[in-house]
């Protein structure tokens, strides 16, 4: 796998890479950094994404030339006229937003450049793994096959922020020593300062982000006996505050970090229907359940889009958490009720009548 592609680098002139819609740093650091080191070897590398790159990664060397997608015929032209077109950290047309459509049907090598389970068939190439930290730790892989001489600051630092963003600051459990020996080469070789790109990534945040954020701390509901716990968006709560879903990103964690709890979901509701954010640790995976409703992802970080208002996706989901998760048996009785009939009893037990 890993020789064929870099024989299609060797040979292909002219790339498109894109990624998926409302890209993280993952995304956009790797098809920088993957664009920075294409060019260097002498080829060209269009970057045209179908969302808008987050404003605490604009900063990012060569962030100013990445195209938006507007569907003109220049794009379209760029994307027809291309020897490859990489897709990166996504592998499904769904992922791609408007550009989905025109990257499916490109003419030129289909490569694909991830870490997510279930890759769709239309690709002509692959370098995927699902156990890789993230697409970051991939493109490492490939240029450090072909010359690790070519790592500068630019591929450094587009690299580095996609690593440290997918791995939850070196956190999670896709972390590896080898990940930190190429990290330690990524500093070395490109004079990377992790603290300015820590600080520049997590600690910027606007007032109406953090109002926000305690507004969503606030919506905290736990079911299933403390084992799982669900926290919500909703499109008043962005108006209110001022937010916006830039603002959100991380906020699903949080869920998570109860003492006993195996899964979290983040609710966020749109115009269209709500957006589940799943998030678990360790052997509680949760791709299956995402997938169960059109999504996907990692095993234990995973999303779907539910085309149905947020009160109802909310309680359709949370339901479903036992035929996914292996959940301990809950407290008798509890687990008879219907979310109805728990209001319902919740209601009688608090009426005047029932207080003696
Ligand atoms: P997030 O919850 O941060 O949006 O997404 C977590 C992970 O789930 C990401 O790696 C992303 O690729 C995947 N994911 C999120 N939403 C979707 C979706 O609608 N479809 C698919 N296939 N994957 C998704
Ligand atoms: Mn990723």
């Amino acid at each position: 796998m890993l020789k064929e592609v870099c024989a299609l680098i060797e040979s292909a002139q002219s790339f498109v890479l894109t990624t998926h819609a409302r890209p993280d740093g993952d995304a956009v650091g790797s098809v920088l950094g993957f664009a920075h080191y294409l060019r260097k070897k002498g080829k060209k590398a269009t970057i045209i994404n179908c969302d808008l790159t987050p404003f605490n990664m604009e900063w990012l060397p060569g962030a100013g030339d990445i195209q938006h997608w507007d569907g003109s015929l220049d794009q379209i032209r760029a994307i027809a006229e291309a020897d490859v077109v990489a897709v990166m950290d996504a592998n499904a047309k769904n992922r791609l937003g408007a550009m989905g459509k025109s990257v499916v049907d490109a003419p030129g090598v289909k490569l694909l450049i991830d870490h997510h389970t279930d890759p769709e068939g239309w690709f002509d190439l692959a370098y995927a793994r699902e156990s890789a930290s993230s697409t970051g730790h991939l493109v490492y892989e490939l240029i450090d096959a072909d010359d690790p001489s070519l790592v500068d600051h630019a591929i450094a630092v587009t690299l580095y922020t996609a690593i440290v963003t997918d791995t939850g600051s070196f956190r999670f459990s896709n972390v590896t020593p080898d990940l930190h020996r190429l990290v330690g080469d990524l500093i070395e070789r490109g004079g990377v300062e992790p603290s300015e790109i820590h600080s520049t990534i997590f600690d910027r945040k606007s007032p109406e982000s953090l109002r926000l954020l305690s507004r969503v701390l606030n919506s905290l509901q736990m079911s299933h006996d403390g084992q799982i716990s669900h926290t919500v968006i909703s499109r008043a709560m962005l108006q209110e505050t001022g937010a916006s879903i830039e603002d959100t990103e991380g906020y699903v964690n949080w869920g998570l970090a109860i003492e006993g709890v195996r899964a979290t979901m983040l609710f966020t509701e749109t115009e269209r229907g709500t957006k589940v954010s799943f998030r678990s640790q360790g052997s509680d995976h949760v791709h299956k359940w995402a997938q169960s409703l059109g999504g996907g992802g990692h095993p234990n970080a995973s999303g779907a889009f539910v085309r149905k208002p947020l009160d109802e996706t909310i309680q359709m989901v949370v339901k479903q958490a036992p035929r996914f998760l292996d959940l301990k048996a809950e407290s008798a009785g509890e687990d008879e009720l219907s979310a109805e009939d728990q209001a319902y009893l919740t209601m009688l037990q608090a009426s005047p009548r029932n207080r003696g």
